[in-house]
């Protein structure tokens, strides 16, 4: 008896499968206990081609340097000729046919849709069933677009992952402008189907530079290209001798004066020419991409619209841009939502890095792109290089989310417990050790915090060179790199602290008048 019962559940249970399976194409659910990783892509992810398939085809972005280079060639004369007259309106000239020739094209029209002969034909179709922590389906997209847009195909590649794999969840890795895609999912489309979200170097209160360049913001200073050459060149090919050289010399230069009078002179050319530049090629082809417009933190937002000419008459361009306000200004709600629903999220974010140096908030905190306040959502941030004020710190009821070196208090920010800040992480640069940490965080079952883990707590110096994460304990100390990593590059840092002091001191001398 025992034996036809369970026979007949054996028939029915077959059937049950087999009834579903000739009606649908779903792959069977599986078992692994590892939901397959989306990685959603930054800026630039999928190239942008105009006339593809065609003779004439051409990649507009990423930037093609021979074309960049053909670009310039025509303007070559008038560039020698600005250049032997010192002439700004010639220069002013040859840049903006320049910069239309190369990328105009890009621009959206006034409904923000792209000339239908250039877009993105390679997009990522997700295809096969491999999933697991060393292997991701890649989402990429057209960064000039409607986030929206990104968000619905999204969902279809979600969709589309979840029927390849057999699993009902995904987890999403967002990195640096995948942020603004996730942003906009999040706020259209929700979380039943995410297990897990990951943020990295994301813009998703926006960033600075994109907000003070839609403002007219515009500003070279010396110190900070100086120190933007020095954060960003141990990550540039090449030898550690060339490097030390560079720093050597861009140090000397300071000394001797010399870099901030080259600074003063552009200056001058920057300021005579801007206006034109702005005006004839900026902003009509950066100003056409709600993609470009999503990094304008909420601060810039209005005075950008009024600067970039943009407002309800300008069309349904208006009514996207418009639209990507309310994920950026729910981003904080619903990161915090979907937490405390159970979708295990963390936010990434990299401090101690000199920002752009071509904009007025060159001081600001960051990875070197993206400011460490906005990619954090929220964190009270100390300007570069500078520790939190006395006061404030004095202010603070809990301590336990200041970071070590004073630099930044993370009790401010939306998810203050699952929000690593990694000093001298350059913006989105991979390594193992970072990725050790992220495989930690996809495989656990549940949600894992700073106070988790007592080799990651909150703060994390990264050396990509060995690479390693190692926890902040206080103050960067180039001596103390140098001792821990005897390197030809640490050894410059030291010369370049060194510096840094005799150049405070001789301040001090003339400020006292002693
Ligand atoms: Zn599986």
């Amino acid at each position: 008896m025992k034996k036809c019962i369970s026979i007949l559940l054996s028939v029915l249970m077959i059937c049950g499968i087999l009834t579903p399976a000739a009606s649908a194409v779903t792959a069977e659910k599986c078992d692994c206990g590892f939901s397959p990783v989306i990685y959603v892509g930054a800026l630039g992810c999928s190239d942008i081609v105009r006339d593809p398939g065609t003779e004439d085809e051409q990649i507009l972005w990423k930037i093609d340097t021979n074309y960049l280079l053909s670009c310039i060639k025509p303007q070559l004369g008038t560039l020698a000729k600005a250049a032997a007259t010192m002439n700004a309106d010639l220069l002013a000239d040859a840049l903006v046919a320049f910069v239309d020739d190369c990328f105009g094209d890009l621009a959206l029209d006034n409904d923000g849709n792209s000339l239908p002969n250039v877009y993105t034909p390679y997009l990522n179709v997700p295809t096969g069933d491999t999933h697991g922590p060393d292997s991701d389906y890649y989402f990429d997209y057209d960064f000039r677009l409607d986030p929206y847009e990104h968000a619905a195909r999204l969902q279809e590649f979600i969709d589309q992952v979840e029927e390849l794999t057999g699993h009902d969840k995904v987890q999403l890795k967002a990195s640096s402008m995948g942020g603004v895609v996730l942003s906009a999912y999040l706020d259209e489309y929700g979380y039943d189907e995410i297990e897990t979200i990951i943020t990295q170097c994301c813009p998703l209160l926006g960033t600075a530079v994109a907000g003070e360049l839609f403002t007219g913001r515009f500003e070279l200073n010396a110190t900070a290209l100086r120190r933007y050459a020095q954060d960003a060149l141990p990550y540039m090919d090449g030898g550690d001798f060339l490097r030390a050289v560079l720093y050597s010399l861009t140090d000397m230069l300071r000394i001797a004066g010399v870099w901030e009078m080259l600074i003063g002179f552009g200056d001058i050319i920057v300021a005579q020419v801007l206006d034109r530049i702005y005006a004839e090629a900026l902003i009509p082809i950066f100003g056409t991409l709600p993609g470009i417009w999503a990094f304008v933190p909420e601060e810039y937002y209005e005075e950008a619209l009024v600067f970039m000419g943009l407002n309800e008459e300008t069309g349904e361009l208006y009514e996207k841009v418009a639209h990507y306000r309310e994920a950026m200004a729910n981003i904080t709600e619903n990161l915090q939502t979907v937490k405390a629903d159970g979708v295990k999220t963390y936010v990434f974010c990299g401090y101690n890095v000199q920002r752009t140096p071509l904009v007025t908030a060159w001081k600001n905190t960051s990875d070197g792109t993206v400011d460490t306040k906005y990619a954090s959502v929220g964190a009270t941030t100390a300007l570069y290089g500078e520790e939190l004020s006395e006061e404030y710190i004095a202010s603070l009821a809990d301590t336990s989310y200041l970071s070590p070196d004073k630099m930044i208090d993370a009790s401010t920010c939306a998810l203050p417990d699952s929000t690593w800040f990694l000093r001298d992480w350059l913006h989105c640069n991979g390594n193992d050790a970072i990725g050790a940490l992220y495989r930690i965080l996809l495989t656990s079952d549940e949600q894992l915090s700073v106070f988790d883990m007592e080799e990651y707590p909150q703060y994390l110096q990264n050396d990509d060179a060995r690479p390693s994460l190692t926890p902040v304990t206080g103050a960067p100390d180039a001596f103390e790199n140098f001792k821990n990593n005897p390197s030809l590059l640490n050894f410059t840092l030291i010369f370049s602290a060194l510096i840094d002091l005799i150049i405070e001191k001789i301040k001090t001398v003339f400020a006292t008048g002693v």
